[in-house]
């Protein structure tokens, strides 16, 4: 059989594997320095390639969503579904979250001394601690505007930005009518599909982008090991967190609402899930999961553009779950008791967190300092956890996008019956 009738998932899996077996053979062999110069710069460009194509795409797609609407009430309507729903979903994922922290007690391992040593080391140590301007609740809703054109679509993480562009010039154009825009949509329609063309070229990279991100991974982490099994207990409840909400919650409910058939959303969404896992990045994968989930699960254009998107920007279900356990983790391990009030507060910090968490790699640790700070918990005891944060946050970007395609599939369900 010739390797291009593999389905690109197959590809992309057997990338994963090679990368870690290969990584791991170097590792050992004392070669970790031919990895970082010749394998590790294939996944650089493989996500920066994916970087490259997430603003236009983005921009094309949603304003010809959009103005493809004709009718502003289905816009608004299709935007409260939108974010009700995200708000929804990441609630129960903090809740979830709050809820077994708090029974499992990960952070008891230590006794109290070791709670005093712990304290003391990171406070000494604290420029492990990512350097962190203290971010305030409504920061995210001010940086949604943009004072520039040019500066929005220069940097990635303003994708808040480029959609708030791209909602008001596809407004702009339902209202203005067919005969004054038409020659603007063409062009818009035109280059969406040479975008589309792009990615379709980027995704055939991606088995051996995903191989070099995997056998740099194995070479970054090789010393941590100690942490590992100190964090174990942590790890394991952000682990079971967050594989209930991808493979339980999601597609039971998903069964649920939409009666689709549970396996088949597994198998629609794997891909996506495979990319999400290798990049860490929800921004980067959503090219692909704006594809994938028109070709595979049948959503349409009209929803997945605006939809998901959005989700890849303000839906992060596994990283306000996560948050929500490293900040109560710490506290445990701190010994600091938490009061009710306290515990209400990290909820609703940790869902504007995810909301302002860009989507890229290790973006919530940042936002996780403005959670801690705010109720009064050490922000030096997240250097416990950064040696172990990128397995974890692999793991959490398979949540963020299964969460984004969920909603998206609930909003395609109830417009379809
Ligand atoms: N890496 C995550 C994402 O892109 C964000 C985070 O939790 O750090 O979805």
């Amino acid at each position: 059989m010739k390797i291009r009738k593999f389905p690109l998932f197959a590809k992309i899996l057997a990338g994963m594997v090679a990368g870690l077996v290969v990584g791991f053979i170097l590792l050992k062999t004392g070669n970790s320095s031919f990895v970082s110069d010749w394998i590790k710069p294939w996944g650089t460009i493989f996500i920066k390639l994916l970087k490259l194509i997430a603003i236009p795409l983005v921009f094309v797609s949603l304003v010809k969503g959009i103005s493809g609407m004709k009718d502003l009430k289905k816009l608004s309507k299709l935007g409260l579904k939108t974010v009700s729903l995200y708000l929804a979903t990441s609630f129960f994922a903090v809740s979830l979250g709050i809820g077994v922290v708090s029974l499992v007690k990960p952070g008891s391992v230590f006794s109290k001394s070791e709670s005093e040593f712990y304290k003391q080391k990171f406070s000494t140590e604290n420029q492990v601690t990512p350097q962190v301007e203290q971010r305030r609740p409504m920061d995210f809703i001010v940086e949604m505007v943009p004072e520039n054109l040019f500066a929005a679509a220069g940097d990635n993480r303003n994708m808040l930005q480029i959609i708030l562009v791209a909602v008001l010039t596809g407004v702009a154009i339902v209202l203005l009518g067919n005969e004054k825009t038409s020659v603007f949509v063409s062009v818009i329609s035109a280059t969406e599909a040479i975008v589309l063309k792009i990615i379709d070229f980027i995704m055939q990279f991606a088995p051996l982008g995903v191989f070099a991100l995997l056998a740099g991974l194995v070479i970054d982490f090789s010393g941590d090991s100690a942490m590992f099994s100190a964090l174990g207990m942590y790890s394991i409840t952000v682990i079971g967190c967050l594989l209930f909400l991808g493979y339980i919650f999601y597609p039971v409910f998903l069964k649920i609402i939409t009666k689709k058939n549970i396996v088949d959303y597994l198998k629609a969404i794997f891909p996506i899930q495979l990319l999400a896992f290798s990049t860490s990045s929800s921004s980067a994968t959503l090219p692909f999961t704006m594809e994938q989930s028109q070709r595979a699960l049948g959503i349409s254009e009209e929803t997945a553009s605006f939809v998901l998107p959005l989700g890849a920007t303000i839906n992060m279900d596994g990283t306000s779950c996560y948050q929500a356990i490293v900040v109560i983790f710490i506290a445990q391990i701190f010994g600091i008791e938490l009061s009710f009030t306290q515990y209400i507060m990290v909820l609703l910090l940790t869902i504007l967190a995810s909301i302002g968490t860009a989507g890229v790699p290790g973006a919530s640790v940042v936002m996780t300092v403005m959670v801690m700070s705010s109720v009064g918990i050490p922000v030096e005891g997240l250097a416990l956890i950064l040696g172990i944060d990128r397995p974890l946050d692999m793991l959490r970007t398979v949540v963020n996008v299964t969460g984004d395609t969920f909603v998206a599939s609930v909003v395609e369900g109830k417009k379809k019956s």
